[in-house]
């Protein structure tokens, strides 16, 4: 690997200053930056309004550590899954999700994952380490680009439902969103950008101090402890008591109405007192629970819910005033749906 500086990890101050010292105009900074982040050039030779000179001068002292598409897989949906290779050549993979109004980006924010739930195929690969920013924010670019490309529109969404749990690398998660929603960068606007998470109280509490304006999902699969700890082992370490009063507080500080993901699965959380505990869990904020589908990931060890628990779970959601949505997965025969991320091609 070369030891020149990754180029993008600079910040348009510190591009400006870098050209001020080298006897150019600091105005340099700006161009380059425009260059690097809206028309994300992978090469300095991309760079044509600067001089040969200055080309050269930046080939010399920076590298552009661009992520590249390695493999590219299509759904009979519509859907298509990136493998992405990093610059030290670990992969990571995003998804592109086509609706009829809408092109939305699944994308990661770790190589792996270090938290091990048990029914996501993710777990199985240990964490290797966090994404910087521009890995993330690239991901979302590749996406764009195919969602033109393929679906002749512009990405309208991106969920942090990837690899990875984003409040364990949130610094790097918190600026790539910042990229993502600068004009200087791809100029989406935060409503349509949902961050889920697993609940790490001590970070949903730093992002309601921050008045985030993303919008926050909890995974949360089981309001009753003892079975989300068996599914869900961190639970152990960040009980429900936490996890709720980290959310009340989010609620005070943003007003914004709480998404759930739950998965209904037979004989795990398919009875009339699993959706007790859910309703009492959320009835302290306007909450909004998506049953998600199922998808096996191998050993058959869990099952998705016969539809009379689905049924009862919205009968009972919607009469307390919960909004409740069934959601189908899509991308199945790519593995590409919720939970299948593991860099099997
Ligand atoms: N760590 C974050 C984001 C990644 S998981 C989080 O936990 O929210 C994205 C979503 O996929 C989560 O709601 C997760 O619970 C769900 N998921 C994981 N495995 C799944 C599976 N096998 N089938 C369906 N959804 C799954």
């Amino acid at each position: 690997m070369s030891d020149k500086k990754d180029i993008r990890a600079l910040t348009k101050d510190q591009l400006r200053d870098f050209f001020e010292k080298e006897g150019d105009k600091a105005f340099r900074g700006n161009q380059v930056y425009e260059w690097l982040w809206s028309k994300s050039a992978h090469t300095f030779a991309d760079m044509t309004n600067l001089s040969k000179e200055t080309r050269t001068m930046l080939e010399d002292n920076f590298v552009i550590n661009h992520i590249k598409v390695d493999d590219m897989q299509k759904s009979s949906d519509g859907t298509i899954k990136n493998a992405v290779k990093l610059h030290d050549g670990l992969i990571v993979e995003s998804v592109l999700i086509p609706t009829k109004s809408r092109t939305t980006a699944c994308v990661s924010s770790q190589v792996g994952c270090s938290l091990d739930c048990s029914f996501c195929a993710t777990s199985r690969l240990k964490r290797m380490r966090n994404l910087n920013p521009d890995e993330i924010y690239d991901q979302v670019v590749a996406i764009d680009n195919e969602s033109r490309l393929y679906h002749n529109r512009p990405l309208s969404n991106i969920v942090f439902m990837g690899m990875g749990e984003p409040l364990m690398n949130y610094n790097n998660v918190l600026k790539a969103i910042d990229k993502i929603t600068s004009p200087e960068g791809l100029g989406m606007s935060p409503k349509r950008i949902v961050v889920s998470t697993s609940g790490v109280p001590k970070m949903i509490k730093k992002m309601a101090d921050e008045e985030v304006k993303f919008k926050l999902a909890v995974s949360l699969h089981s309001a009753i402890d003892e079975i989300r700890t068996s599914i869900m082992p961190f639970n152990a370490t960040f009980p429900l008591k936490d996890l709720r009063e980290a959310l009340e507080y989010w609620y005070a500080k943003t007003k914004n109405r709480i998404t759930y993901e739950y998965i209904v699965w037979k004989g795990i959380n398919d009875k009339k007192k699993d959706v007790e505990a859910l309703i009492e869990f959320c009835k302290f904020a306007p909450s909004k629970v998506n049953l998600i589908e199922y998808n096996p990931i191998d050993d058959g060890m869990f099952q998705q819910a016969h539809d009379e628990a689905i049924d009862m779970y919205v009968n009972m959601l919607e009469k307390n005033n919960i909004t409740v949505t069934v959601r189908r997965s899509r991308g199945k025969d790519i593995d590409a749906a919720c939970g299948q991320l593991a860099n099997k091609s």
